[in-house]
């Protein structure tokens, strides 16, 4: 489910067990990025010390060539040289070319190896954090802020690794060998050399100052156009059954505004930029030729050292450019790696441990909860569960269910009050990932992965035998699996056998009925069932284990007549609490429901 608030949600109220649960994924900041850059480079240590070589080594090609060609120009002017002998100097000239060429290429080869190893290594640590992330976390900072940082900043980084950080690191490497030869030429021509410098670092500066921020503000803001486009477009049918179009048209309109704003922010940062460094680059070059010219004229310089310097600021302007070109791509996969990182940072937050349960009693005391910028969805909501129970909870859409049945698994803490498993906060041991099968909640929403049935049905229960696997699925009355083509080795899923969204239903009941949870929470699991099947099912689940607790959030008040104790829950409260007879006598809500459920029916 995804929620309406984009990235600009403000934060949320510290859980009732004093752990902070944000409504957005932090980002890491500068010192943490860098560190975590360092680290993928040393990670590959090996590698980048031969990428550093042999670009040193093409960089020192590329200058002994004006280098030469210098010598040439000052000995053929003092009448040193023959014909044979400058013919030499060109065939070392073409030589050293040659050898930049190679060694540059095969530097660029290595770089974009290590840089793909190392996106390999990041995009492995996106999913293990992704999935590591505390499922309130996830409920909390909505579908879209999380798609966008495992997909567009991803693929920024991705871009940035395969060639802009090759091409910086050669760039960088280059410009320093130059400007070192310009100096060892002749100092005064190596100072008209680092005259175009100061333009570039200050208005570097000036665009790195402003774009961090302008960058994390355009991400952000493209987290929030993802993350409402899906909400409509999830939402679409209730949009258009409540007529809040037009409504819903002012949302996307201001979050496509507030991305096309940090745009056109970013925009202006690179007009800055670019005509500044522009003129960087042609300054040290008219520099150079009029001192060294003057020099000359003075004897002071020789024509040689002139043209060699000449020729290397003309050398400069390349690395240069490609440099800078790549600063945007640089600062934009910065701001992007960093929000990459921020998912790292939710699942360090170290777990608590030594959870132990007492017993598998579930128990709500005065539980409030509220979503993100709205009003209490609970409140006051006290509740016992015995364990081996089975308890309906029924009551008219919106009530807050399906809230409850989250909260009861743990999958997000309430906002005042406790929900205890044995005494031990829910939402504690799910962090922990101690809650591991004792309760399982089960949607209406189903996955069927891509593989085998058996695949499919041991996802949870690795060690499950066949005949156990058959035994579950027969429980949930599958009786399709006979028809499948190979039995238990048939592929389901795109290029298998696509199941509908009845036996879709019917296997994640089977799969979980493997996995063997003592606490089932079922919310709307059955509701693609036929009546009879899914009765029968429901009733088999909590039979098959006699200390089953079953606690199923229902439509079909044939559930509640079944069950062990019904609650009925309005407007975000238990309003009602006993068994069937016991509340169609007191003649309240719940007898209300069911005169008309079962004269209906
Ligand atoms: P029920 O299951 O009884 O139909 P829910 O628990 O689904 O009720 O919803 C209770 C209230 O909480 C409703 O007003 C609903 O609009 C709101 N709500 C449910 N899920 C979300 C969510 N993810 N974000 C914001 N509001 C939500």
């Amino acid at each position: 489910m995804s929620t309406p608030n984009g990235p600009d949600a403000p934060d949320g109220p510290d859980g009732p067990d004093g752990r902070h649960v944000p409504h957005r994924l932090p980002v890491a900041d500068a010192a943490t990025a860098r560190r975590a850059s360092w680290r993928l480079l040393a990670d590959d240590g090996r590698a980048m010390a031969a990428i550093v070589a042999l670009t040193c080594l093409a960089a020192l090609s590329g200058v002994a060539g004006p280098w030469l060609l210098g010598r040439i120009v000052t000995r053929v002017e003092n009448g040193e040289l023959t014909v044979g002998q400058v013919d030499g100097f060109a065939a070392a000239v073409l030589g050293f070319a040659l050898a930049q060429l190679v060694l540059t290429r095969y530097a660029r080869y290595l770089s974009h190896r290590f840089g793909e190893r190392a996106l390999a290594r990041l995009r492995e640590e996106v999913v293990e954090r992704t999935l590591a992330l505390p499922g309130r976390y996830a409920e909390r900072v909505g579908a879209g802020d999380l798609v966008t940082r495992s997909s567009l900043d991803v693929g920024t980084v991705a871009a940035t690794l395969r060639n802009a950080a090759p091409d910086v690191f050669i760039a960088v490497v280059q410009v320093l060998v130059i400007l070192t030869a310009t100096f060892l030429l002749d100092p005064l021509i190596g100072l008209c050399a680092l005259a175009g410098l100061p333009i570039v670092w200050a208005v570097s500066r000036w665009y790195l100052s402003r774009a961090r921020e302008a960058y994390l503000a355009e991400g952000a803001a493209a987290g929030g156009v993802t993350e409402v486009l899906d909400s409509t477009a999830h939402g679409a049918r209730t949009i258009e059954a409540y007529g809040v179009g037009a409504r819903q048209d002012g949302v996307v309109d201001r979050a496509v505004d507030t991305a096309y704003r940090a745009r056109v922010r970013t925009l202006f940062l690179r007009t800055v930029l670019f005509p500044v460094t522009e003129f960087a680059h042609a300054l040290p070059t008219a520099l150079v030729l009029l001192v060294g010219g003057f020099g000359y004229l003075h004897g002071s310089v020789t024509l040689g050292a002139v043209v060699a310097g000449g020729l290397y600021m003309w050398q400069l302007v390349d690395p240069l450019d490609r440099a800078l070109n790549w600063v945007e791509q640089l600062q934009s996969s910065g701001a992007s790696f960093a929000r990459i990182k921020g998912v790292g940072l939710v699942s360090q937050e170290p777990p608590a441990t030594g959870l132990r349960p007492a017993d598998d009693r579930i128990e709500a005391v005065g539980v409030r909860y509220a979503y993100a910028g709205s009003h209490d969805v609970l409140t006051d909501v006290d509740l016992v569960v015995r364990p081996g129970e089975r308890l309906a909870v029924v009551g008219p859409s919106g009530a807050g269910k399906s809230t409850l049945g989250k909260l009861l698994a743990g999958v997000d803490a309430p906002d005042a009050g406790r929900i205890l498993v044995g005494g031990v906060p829910v939402a504690d041991l799910a962090a922990a990932g101690e809650l591991g099968n004792r309760v399982v909640l089960i949607t209406q929403q189903h996955h069927v992965f891509m593989g085998t049935l058996r695949e499919n049905m041991t996802l949870a229960a690795p060690d499950a035998e066949d005949a156990a696997v058959l035994a579950a699925l027969a429980l949930v009355e599958a009786d399709w699996v006979h028809d499948l083509p190979d039995g238990l080795d048939s592929l389901l899923g795109a290029g298998g056998t696509e199941l509908g969204a009845a036996q879709a239903q019917q296997l994640t009941l089977a799969r979980v009925q493997l996995a063997d949870p003592h606490t089932l929470i079922l919310d709307e699991a059955t509701s693609l069932l036929d009546p009879t099947t899914a009765r029968q099912a429901e009733r088999a689940m909590a039979a098959v284990r006699s200390d089953r607790t079953v606690i199923s959030i229902a439509h079909r008040l044939q559930t509640a007549h079944d069950a062990d104790r019904v609650a009925v829950m309005e407007a975000g409260r238990i309003v009602e609490l006993g068994t069937h007879d016991e509340l169609v006598a007191a003649g309240g809500r719940y007898a209300e429901l069911w005169r008309s459920w079962s004269g209906e029916s």
